[in-house]
């Protein structure tokens, strides 16, 4: 077994592990976005929710996801290794598609609530996994996350875009029986999970001693006992989530306490640590609260935008017959995957002429290109037909441009998590950085269910002008967002001491 120390030595640009988590990465955001990908839509058509309804528990089910991701840390750092969390994580995910695959009508929110936990468990564990493969300080770092996120961003593409359109019958249909296409659909998600868990399991002898469980110096038996008490207690809360998801005034309840509870937790854990690293801690705390206003613009994607993909777009890119919802949910990922590096060369281009932003400014301007980009969602009503169908081409024009915002703030914000927690929280932070994306996929529900109420008994073009006029709101607030962070960052820098 190699030692921590060999791992954190390696040569070159990349440590080899990092691939191998790539893999099993890129596979999971495959069956991850593949599946969350289809839900508001099968909501709507099969379940016969509207578009609200639809709305509201399509956010509940994803601020669960990140919510239960802060948990799942937790559970890693304390009982299972992340390890094992990265396993129980991985099983929990594909019996959830599995059900899906087998009666999606039936089963739905028992197979989301399976994918729910599962995902919680294996999320914030492999990502901080990266964080370990190297040492305090080692400036490669960044770049390793920067490839994780392309990873994340490859599986999202092909998940995003195969799945919708087998469900809706645009792509390999001839393949598919008729009235199946959606079991195939969840089927593939389940699939392509099995070959993430798998390329783990194949490869996880090379982390040597990274993620093995925290309670190795316990009698066999202790150790046992608490895991075995881990994994009942995530498949019990099983009902608990179900109940949770569809009846969303109790994900509200959920929200007021697990977000104020991790606070207080890391108000209690400063007591062990120096002013210097408190004042860290405190710094990386605001980054999460920008971030939930983030999430919240970026989220409407798996929300409102897929209502308005399906009811207002053509389906002509670039000339090319395209679904609206495919793109919609792939056109984004297609973009970090090709921008991704070139944006990391355009900062290392600025840094050796001492012009590099800071972080908090890069996060600044994350807000300012979401802005750009909603204005754009909004002017497309400008284009439309009499019927509300309109411009594709301008709509995936404005996900390029949001493709910018995120760049300037998901993998870097994944990066300064790990540089502003002391060693022994690091879990737990991350878990807290994931745990903001569950506000912001909360609040973006919410933002997005305000947007389709107003928009019911329309027609289809007074339904464009209302989400568009939305969209505009989105737009002002992320500016007003964006100039607040860019004004306030001499402060947030005092905090951050010697973190760039
Ligand atoms: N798109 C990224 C991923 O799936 C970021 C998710 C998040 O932080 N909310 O990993």
């Amino acid at each position: 077994m190699s030692s921590l120390e060999q791992i954190q030595n390696f040569k070159g640009k990349y440590p080899k592990q990092l691939w191998y988590l790539f893999f099993s990465e890129m596979w999971e955001r495959f069956s991850y976005y593949g599946m969350r990908g289809m839900l508001a839509f099968f909501m709507v058509t099969q379940l016969g929710l509207n578009e609200t309804e639809a709305g509201l528990q399509y956010g509940a089910s994803q601020a669960f996801v990140y919510a239960f991701t802060f948990i799942g840390g937790l559970l890693a750092d304390k009982v299972l290794g992340k390890r094992k969390s990265l396993f129980w994580g991985g099983i929990l995910m594909i019996i959830g598609s599995i059900i899906l695959a087998v009666d999606p009508k039936t089963y739905f929110f028992l197979g989301i609530a399976f994918n729910i936990v599962g995902t919680g468990f294996f999320k914030p564990n492999i990502s901080s996994i990266v964080g370990q493969l190297y040492k305090e300080g080692d400036n490669r770092a960044d770049a390793g996350f920067s490839l994780f996120y392309a990873g994340v961003n490859l599986g999202a593409f092909f998940g995003g875009l195969l799945c919708i359109n087998i469900g809706k019958r645009e792509m390999f249909s001839s393949l598919v029986p008729v009235g199946l296409e959606w079991n195939v659909a969840f089927g593939l998600a389940s699939v392509v999970m099995c070959i993430s868990l798998l390329t783990f399991t194949r490869t996880q002898h090379s982390l040597g001693p990274i993620g093995l469980s925290p309670l190795d110096h316990l009698p066999k038996r202790n150790k046992l006992i608490q895991e075995i008490i881990t994994y009942a207690a995530s498949l019990l809360i099983l009902p608990i989530i179900i109940i949770m998801v569809s009846k969303t005034e109790y994900t509200d309840l959920f929200m007021y306490i697990v977000g104020p509870a991790s606070i207080i937790y890391v108000i209690y854990e400063m007591k062990n640590f120096t002013a210097k690293e408190n004042k860290k801690l405190i710094a990386a705390l605001l980054f999460m609260v920008f971030s939930i206003f983030f999430w919240a613009f970026f989220e409407q994607s798996g929300g409102s935008l897929s209502f308005f993909a399906a009811n207002n777009l053509d389906n002509k890119l670039l000339g090319f017959e395209n679904d609206p919802n495919g793109v919609n949910n792939s056109a984004n990922s297609l973009f970090v995957i090709v921008f991704a590096s070139l944006l990391g060369l355009f900062w290392l281009w600025l840094a050796k002429r001492k012009m590099e932003p800071n972080t908090i400014v890069k996060f600044g301007l994350g807000f300012l290109f979401v802005a750009i980009g909603f204005y754009i969602f909004y002017t497309c009503q400008f284009f439309s037909s009499p019927n509300g169908k309109t411009s594709l081409n301008l709509f995936t024009f404005g996900w390029f441009i949001i493709t910018f915002g995120e760049l300037c703030l998901s993998p870097i914000g994944m990066s300064v998590m790990t540089k502003l927690s002391p060693q022994k929280l690091q879990a737990v932070i991350m878990g807290m950085w994931f745990l903001a994306s569950a506000y912001g996929q909360y609040f973006a529900g919410l933002l997005g269910a305000n947007i389709a109420e107003a928009s019911e008994h329309s027609t289809n073009f007074e339904k464009l002008i209302v989400y568009a006029e939305g969209y505009k709101q989105l737009a002002i607030y992320a500016l007003i967002i964006g100039v607040i962070m860019i004004l306030v960052s001499p402060l947030i820098k005092k905090l951050m001491g010697d973190v760039k």
